[in-house]
């Protein structure tokens, strides 16, 4: 790899601010590309269903495209599975769990799952591609984060299998049956994680239902629960679009059902199960605010705010997408952001050097372009740092809006992507109120050098996470989980079991 030095530009010094100063110097290095290599991972032209351990062409024949988001290219295609697929599926889980899994040894189900953590690590490499060039975030996301936080949730769970009796106070604990699983596309194989492993720990066998813009590493997380040699009908994953996720829900012989997605879908999730008597958690969207005190560490919480926000695409329900600064330091804090935000590279997801890779699919850019559009006739302030974006591919460049009143849309909604609102407040009782002023309830960052201040504020925010100091860190060990419209139930922890046992 070279790096070539550019000597800065001239500036036209006095008219210029000293964050624009600076910003030239971030372009004064360039990076060669860095690109992964991709020869190793085979990508086959076509998945079937995963139903009963084996590989099953759906019943109505019908297959859809998954595409690159950064080159729009197709990668493969996979099955649409139909309601009769999801009942062949359900079905294979039902007799799985009657039949093998409910009546092995805790610590046996412990070994088999202690298998997959280990597959999982062995196929690192190929799984942190697939989830690159199917879902579009940056290889060092999903090399650093993604893949190695889904072997840790297996390994997590899998010590709990033969401990549950201790995860209540000596309650006595039962598996709830089969499990419902839908998840999203912005981690696919971490959600896939975080709803399996604890699920198989406490007994339930499962159907899966990944995102149909990021089937592909579902796959390859099917053939690695083969290559384990679970017992057939452990593991269900039927691909498919919102049809699907709808007739696993409706089926009447799923006890539970985990959900991770919007929020207009996890309601009307709740609505068709309304007195059926299954079990459910919501993990749904989130408007977190992040709130720098004057008192923070104020470079290493612009380090927060891009870690927040900027990293994965903004693609993350917990995001810090408002950002709440104390007014002394907004002028100083938005300077270093912007100098921050100039060295930010948004392009090829397979490249070790990108920051911001791409959007996950042409719907989402278009939701993020209107929103962004909102903003500016609601009389919003927008900044983007001069970036160059690919010709071809979903990309957005990372975007901040000053003078964000909270009544403005980009205050109010989700955007799912890599845009920052900002917004101020003078005392303490403020920030919380105003970090509080949404529907949501997912997550929140404080920054303070105060840890009384940390631990008060916690208390007031109305969020199932609360960082301090930090953001968007995850361990399989801490519960995670919303309040308000966010959803209900957690997931990680111990807590994580409650959400597939009947605890007596
Ligand atoms: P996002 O906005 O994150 O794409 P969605 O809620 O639309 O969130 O999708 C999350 C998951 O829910 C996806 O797997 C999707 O296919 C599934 N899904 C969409 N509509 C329904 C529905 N009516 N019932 C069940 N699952 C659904």
């Amino acid at each position: 790899m070279t790096i070539k030095l550019v000597e800065p530009k001239a500036t036209a010094a006095g008219d210029r601010r000293r964050g624009e100063r600076r910003l030239e110097f971030a372009h004064a290095w360039d990076y060669a590309p860095a690109p992964e290599a991709v020869d190793h991972v085979k990508i086959l032209p076509r998945y079937e269903l995963f139903i009963d351990g084996k590989w099953q062409a759906p019943e109505k024949g019908r297959y859809f495209d998954t595409l690159s988001p950064s080159t729009e290219q197709k990668l493969s295609e996979v099955a649409e599975a139909s309601a009769e697929d999801v009942d062949r599926a359900v079905r294979a889980a039902r007799h799985a769990y009657d039949r093998v899994w409910s009546r092995m040894k805790p610590l046996e189900r412990g070994k088999y799952i202690f298998r997959i953590a280990r597959i999982i690590q062995e196929r690192s490499r190929e799984l942190c591609i697939v989830e690159s060039l199917d879902g579009g975030k940056p290889i060092k996301e999903s090399r650093d984060f993604d893949v190695p936080t889904a072997a840790a949730h297996f390994f997590y769970y899998a010590g709990w299998a033969d401990k549950l009796g201790y995860a209540f106070g000596g309650r006595p604990v039962s598996a709830l049956g089969v499990a419902g699983q839908i998840i999203p596309w912005n981690f696919p194989l971490l959600m896939a994680a975080w709803k399996i492993a604890p699920a198989l720990a406490c007994g339930n066998t499962v159907v899966l239902k990944p995102a149909e813009t990021t089937p592909l590493s579902a796959m390859f997380l099917a053939e690695i629960i083969q290559e384990a040699e679970l017992p057939d009908g452990v593991v269900n994953i039927v691909t498919g679009a919102g049809a699907t996720g709808a007739a696993l829900v409706a089926h009447p012989d799923v006890n539970k059902v985990a959900f991770t997605g919007s929020t207009d879908v996890g309601k009307r999730i709740q609505k068709a199960l309304a007195g059926t008597g299954k079990k459910l958690t919501l993990e749904l969207g989130g408007k977190a605010a992040n709130i720098v005190f004057a008192d923070a560490p104020l470079d290493q919480a612009v380090d927060g705010i891009v870690n927040g926000i900027f990293f994965n695409q903004g693609h993350v329900c917990c995001a810090g997408s408002r950002l709440l600064l104390e007014e002394s330091v907004h002028d100083l804090v938005i300077r270093k952001l912007r100098d921050r935000m100039a060295t930010l590279r948004v392009g090829d997801p397979l490249d070790k050097n990108t920051d911001i890779g791409a959007i996950n699919s042409r719907m989402q850019l278009e939701k993020i372009k209107e929103l962004c559009a909102a903003g500016e006739a609601e009389g919003a302030e927008r900044w983007s740092p001069p970036c160059e974006l690919p010709a071809k591919g979903f990309f957005f460049a990372p975007t901040v809006f000053t003078g964000v009143a909270q009544s403005h849309r980009i205050a109010r909604e989700e955007i799912f992507g890599p845009v920052l609102s900002v917004l101020t407040f003078r005392t303490e009782a403020e920030a919380v109120e105003k970090a509080n002023n949404t529907f949501y309830g997912l997550s929140a960052g404080v920054w303070s050098n105060k840890g009384a201040r940390l631990f008060k504020m916690a208390t007031q925010l109305e969020a199932g996470v609360v960082w301090g100091n930090t953001y968007n860190k995850f361990d399989p060990s801490s519960p995670f989980g919303g309040y308000k419209e966010s959803g209900f139930g957690r997931e990680g922890g111990r807590q994580g079991l409650a959400a597939y046992l009947h605890v007596d």
